[in-house]
């Protein structure tokens, strides 16, 4: 199980093809609970790589949006990928959990989540296992799409995007501090990845609580 030492405060995770496949939204809760030591109740939305905000408690039961916030004391959040990024955050009082993919990126999914949550010293993050650099050559139209919200371009190498890094830099242009954490999903086998393995690819998770 990888953690970072950034949110040590806040019990979270992030799995690997060892914890399951977590595809399946409802496969979730208890298996997921019990693996990562979060509290519950559980939330996580029906993701579309966009970039609106859930906040728990759901007025839809399971709404469309790639990034989940509770402010419930003893509840947790989630996003399940398999490439794209996870991206946790961490304030007093509240978390957030962040699925970002190129698609999300661009739409500045981050940015929106720590508006939500409130900017302030106390914020912080962590990124967890996902496509990087190595392995994630692209189009014109995605670095372009990229470069229009991520500052620098230390996330851009050739064709090759590094979606970690250019979250992490955007998240460093809000004021956060930003802990990049786990391997290239597609490089390693212990990782689902949709590039590697194709339709057939599980999910991980990126799962955040607060303390009870
Ligand atoms: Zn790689």
């Amino acid at each position: 199980m990888l953690r970072a030492a950034y949110l040590a405060a806040y019990p979270h995770g992030f799995t690997g093809r060892d914890h399951g496949d977590f595809a399946p939204p409802s496969s979730a809760p208890a298996r997921l609970l019990a693996t990562l030591a979060l509290p519950g109740p559980y939330a996580a939305a029906s993701q579309v790589h966009g970039n609106r905000l859930a906040s728990v408690p759901f007025e839809a039961e399971v709404p469309e949006a790639d990034a989940v916030l509770t402010r419930l004391p003893g509840s947790c959040v989630a996003v399940r990928v398999a490439d794209c990024v996870p991206i946790l955050l961490a304030a007093p009082g509240a978390v957030a959990a962040v699925h970002a993919g190129w698609r999300g990126t661009a739409a500045d999914i981050v940015r929106h989540a720590v508006q939500a949550l409130g900017a302030g010293e106390g914020l912080r993050a962590a990124i967890g296992p996902c496509i990087r650099g190595c392995c994630y050559e692209v189009g014109e139209e995605v670095i372009d799409r990229v470069a229009a919200v991520a500052p620098g371009r230390a996330w851009l190498s050739a064709r090759h995007v590094d979606l970690a890094v250019a979250n992490a830099a955007i998240l460093a242009e809000l004021g956060v501090a930003t802990e990049i954490v786990g391997p290239c999903t597609r490089c390693d086998p212990q990782y689902w990845s949709h590039r590697r393995d194709g339709a057939s690819a599980g999910r991980q998770v990126g799962a955040i609580g607060l303390p009870p």
